[in-house]
């Protein structure tokens, strides 16, 4: 679903991304973890064009990723984004923030909006809080909105660039559980988190970026016992 083949990246002098390559299968669960600056955000925002890269192809659902607007709106379509930051409207209500783009950029009737909206805050675990605004929410509840909020869009891929990092610790876990949910849906998944146990429990693959390479990937259980290199060894013995 997600081809990226000798993907480079600078920012001015930097080299940010240096010769990416990766695929990912449908429903495939990747997880990616790294140090700080190591180009986990701009390898996932490329995904979806957030930014361009110079050398190189991404293909999303065979669709290749260029200045072509078309290919671009094309793709954005079929992957949701979920950020450390929740990014919903403050002024618009819970509903209102999942049936913005399913009604201005799908054109899906507004009845029709709120009703799929309905079913993935239920899924979600706060239909109750439909008529809320974000700032009435605690962060969990408003990470869990941002979630259904892209699940509104029927996307087929699923970005998250560090979904919890911004959470209390007891709010966590229920963002956890709903991503966990998800990946039982058999959502293609890529993830960017420290959160290991997530990684353990639902990854398919795990990929450790340094700068700006992919060191290693490894299945979870080859992973943890039987890291390769000693860059994979030195983060691990520093977040577990
Ligand atoms: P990570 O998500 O792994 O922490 P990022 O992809 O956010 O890493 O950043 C990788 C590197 O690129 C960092 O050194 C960061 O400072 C730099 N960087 C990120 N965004 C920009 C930008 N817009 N302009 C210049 N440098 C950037
Ligand atoms: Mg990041």
């Amino acid at each position: 679903m997600i081809e990226l083949a000798n993907v480079n990246k600078w920012y001015g002098e930097f080299h940010v991304l240096k010769d990416i390559n990766l695929s990912v299968y449908k429903g495939e669960r990747i997880v990616i973890c790294g140090p700080s600056g190591s180009g986990k955000s701009t390898l996932i925002r490329c995904i979806n064009r957030l930014e361009e890269h110079q050398k190189g192809d991404i293909l999303v659902n065979g669709v290749t990723l260029d200045s072509n607007l078309k290919n671009i709106d094309a793709i954005r379509g079929d992957v949701g984004m979920v950020f450390q930051s929740f990014n919903l409207f403050p002024h618009l209500t819970v509903l209102e923030n999942c049936t913005l783009a399913p009604i201005w950029v799908k054109k899906t009737p507004k009845r029709d909006a709120e009703e799929i909206a309905m079913q993935y805050l239920t899924r979600v675990k706060i239909p109750e809080q439909a008529d809320k605004y974000p700032g009435q929410l605690s962060g969990g509840q408003q990470q869990r909105v941002a979630i259904a909020r892209s699940l509104c869009m029927n996307p087929s891929i699923m970005l998250f660039d560090e979904p919890t990092s911004a959470l209390d610790p007891e709010m966590i876990k229920e963002v956890l559980d709903v991503m966990v949910g998800l990946a039982e849906t058999g959502m293609t998944m890529l993830v960017v988190t420290h959160e290991m146990g997530f990684a353990n429990k639902v990854a398919d693959r795990i990929i450790f970026m340094d700068q700006g390479e992919i060191v290693e990937q490894n299945v979870p259980s080859e992973f943890f016992t039987n890291p390769k290199s000693d860059r994979t060894k030195l983060f691990l013995s520093q977040i577990l």
